[in-house]
């Protein structure tokens, strides 16, 4: 699996955590290790938690928990990906419907039906 992180930032400023398949929230940051905690998004049936470095430019996974009573699901993160996308760029352009949007749209509701997001 790869190392591949990606953080997406929803418009109100919360940082979701897309590492291996598997999405996780901020939890907290302990400024003196130097470490942020998060959580598995899957809270319901998983407590997984993973710690990285604080740079949020440069993340690395440092410490990674097993999984339990779910799956890695890689096309469940783009689409929340594409829909964070449109959500930043709604409400940072709230006058301009463009024809991509409605087109990325409709994209990541194709990708959705299939997926229990
Ligand atoms: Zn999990």
């Amino acid at each position: 699996m790869s190392d591949n992180i990606e953080l997406v930032r929803s418009n109100k400023g919360k940082l979701t955590l897309c590492h291996g398949g598997f999405t996780y929230t901020e939890h907290s940051r302990n400024l003196r290790l130097l470490k942020i905690y998060w959580r598995c998004t899957e809270r319901s049936v998983c407590n997984a938690r993973i710690h990285t470095n604080l740079d949020e430019a440069h993340l690395r996974v440092l410490r990674e928990a097993k999984h339990i009573g779910h799956l890695p699901d890689h096309r469940a993160i783009e689409a929340k990906k594409v829909v964070q996308g449109i959500k930043r760029h709604a409400a940072e352009h709230p006058n301009e419907p463009p024809q991509q949007v409605r087109e990325a749209l409709s994209a990541s509701t194709a990708m959705r039906s299939g997926t229990a997001l």
